[in-house]
């Protein structure tokens, strides 16, 4: 299944070189030649949403955040193969983006509408899907978001990202480890990566056939 950008939370203006939005084919266009792209930027743009009273709330206790108060949180977190879609994201403060830690949007919820004793039994039961999940090397992601493509037939495009070292060393450490890519890579209908370059190369150093991949379909690269 291939995943459609909520445009609909788009401000009027853009505010990221490159990036436009054509209004009658509802798609993200982006302009390589103008621009460097910035993934993460264009995610927070669409995850930042103001509610009807005018303000930003944390999407789990509701408190009204400032512009520099606004944290942009995991529903599935990183840990279980969450990745950075709008459909993944949600605002919070920053006392809930630490609270919540390896949970999940619902077990969060849970646990932040228990008493201490109950906690506890949430963060031990968290901890224990994290464990199963590492051995089976899956995702708690839905299964719906997930394609798997063969990356000896389909090539993916790389040149819009940098290698970032940092990222590099840390997939590849969790590679090595667990023999697995922590979350898909995230690439668009033109087969470019939007996210997750990284990955890519340690998939085809190692001589991998069949990676995890989310599609988006309503952003195009010219
Ligand atoms: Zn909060």
């Amino acid at each position: 299944m291939t995943i459609k950008l909520p445009l609909e939370n788009l401000p009027n203006t853009i505010n990221i070189r490159g990036l436009s939005l054509d209004r009658k084919n509802k798609k993200l266009i982006f302009n390589s030649s103008i621009g460097s792209f910035k993934y993460g930027r264009i995610i927070r743009l669409l995850t930042r949403k103001v509610e009807l009273d005018g303000n930003i709330h944390c999407s789990y206790c509701g408190k009204v955040l400032k512009n520099n108060e606004i944290f942009y949180n995991r529903i599935y977190p990183r840990e279980v193969g969450g990745i950075k879609i709008p459909q993944n994201m949600l605002i919070t403060c920053s006392k809930c983006n630490k609270n919540k830690g390896n949970m999940t949007k619902f077990e969060y919820l849970e646990y932040i509408n228990s008493n201490e004793k109950q906690k506890k039994v949430i963060k031990q039961k968290v901890k224990k899907s994290m464990e199963f999940y590492r051995k089976e090397r899956a995702y708690k992601i839905p299964k719906t978001w997930i394609e798997y493509i063969n990356i000896n037939t389909t090539e993916l495009k790389t040149k819009l990202l940098k290698i970032n070292n940092k990222k590099m060393l840390y997939e590849k450490e969790f590679y090595e480890k667990y023999e697995y890519f922590i979350t898909p890579i995230i690439i668009n209908t033109q087969n470019y990566i939007l996210n997750g370059v990284e990955k890519y190369k340690i998939a085809q150093k190692e001589k991998l056939d069949n990676i995890p991949v989310i599609i988006i379909e309503n952003i195009k690269i010219i």
